[in-house]
């Protein structure tokens, strides 16, 4: 088990993304400065879609830019094309994740795509990055969303996720990730997925899990990526946007509740908790109406907590 964990933020492009409200841009910069200030160093600040189709996330441009004033954070947005990764190349983006659902059908429904059509994509995007000078060139991530399950499919065989984490490789991508989209994952299928993925491309090709709390399962989930040495979890600050299928309850892995069982257990993620969870008040400010998730801002620290991070 590795004793520094990346924590990628994802809140300001899923949970943004879950919600009919839209941030206005000042406040997501403010977000963003904040949790960075906190100790995050990686955020997913947005999605390059169709702004018709997600208003939410319409200002991904200017939020790309102005995360990346920010010392040290790596700044990273969610691309569905080749016009998307574009937009990320010119905005400046550090890294870019491409979607590919392991299920066809949710892959139809959401990404109006086959398999093989993402895959023409990904290499695509791959040669357009090849043509770029090393240092303007983002990491190039396909991320196997639906790779637990799907709620459209339902069981998703696990040679599927293999063979497709093999073909992003090949089309171009630099590492691939693991969503379980659906909140369908349990800790000793994480443990067998994650296993088989990278037998099959490589340790250094999957170091990241995207988590979702739906069933109560999201951080003994993160615990068996732990023991299979992944080093990288996405959550969400507040678990905001909840969850579409379960109404009340958190899509996300709470950042806030991440970050204290792993500096609890002595695993740094660099990280104030404490300056974290004031960050609440700039989205709770934002958008009031939008309920928070997390047990630890609820509860409070324990008497005596020492976090990892602070100890070193
Ligand atoms: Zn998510």
């Amino acid at each position: 088990m590795s004793n520094r964990i990346l924590i990628s933020e994802v809140g300001p492009r899923d949970g943004l993304q879950m919600i009919r409200s839209v941030m206005p841009l000042e406040a997501k910069c403010a977000w963003i400065s904040a949790e960075a200030a906190a100790g995050v160093r990686e955020i997913e600040v947005g999605s390059f879609v169709r702004p018709d189709l997600l208003p939410q996330l319409a200002d991904t441009a200017e939020v790309v830019r102005h995360a990346c004033t920010i010392p040290g954070l790596t700044v990273a947005v969610l691309v569905p094309n080749l016009k998307g990764a574009q937009k990320a190349v010119e905005a400046g983006a550090h890294k870019i994740t491409l979607p590919l659902s392991a299920s066809e059908t949710h892959s139809l429904k959401n990404l109006r795509r086959t398999h093989a059509q993402v895959l023409d994509e990904v290499r695509a995007i791959a040669a357009m990055l090849r043509e770029l000078p090393p240092e303007q060139r983002p990491h190039f991530e396909g991320g196997i969303s639906t790779a637990f399950g799907c709620t459209l499919e339902g069981e998703v065989p696990e040679r599927k996720v293999v063979e497709l984490a093999e073909q992003l490789m090949k089309a171009g991508c630099d590492e691939v990730g693991l969503a379980d989209t659906s909140g369908y994952a349990n800790p000793a299928q994480v443990k067998r997925l994650v296993r088989a993925v990278r037998s099959a491309v490589g340790e250094n090709a999957l170091t990241g899990l995207h988590l979702h709390n739906t069933r109560g399962l999201g951080l003994a989930n993160v615990l068996a990526g732990l023991e299979v040495g992944i080093t990288t979890f996405d959550s969400s600050l507040g678990g905001l946007g909840g969850c579409p299928f379960a109404p009340g309850a958190a899509g996300n892995v709470v950042t806030e509740d991440l970050v204290f069982m792993l500096e609890a257990m002595g695993l740094e993620t660099g990280i104030d908790l404490e300056r974290l969870i004031e960050v609440r008040k700039i989205v709770r400010e934002a958008l009031p109406e939008e309920p928070l998730y997390g047990f630890v801002p609820e509860a409070g620290l324990p008497l005596g907590f020492r976090p990892a991070s602070r100890s070193t």
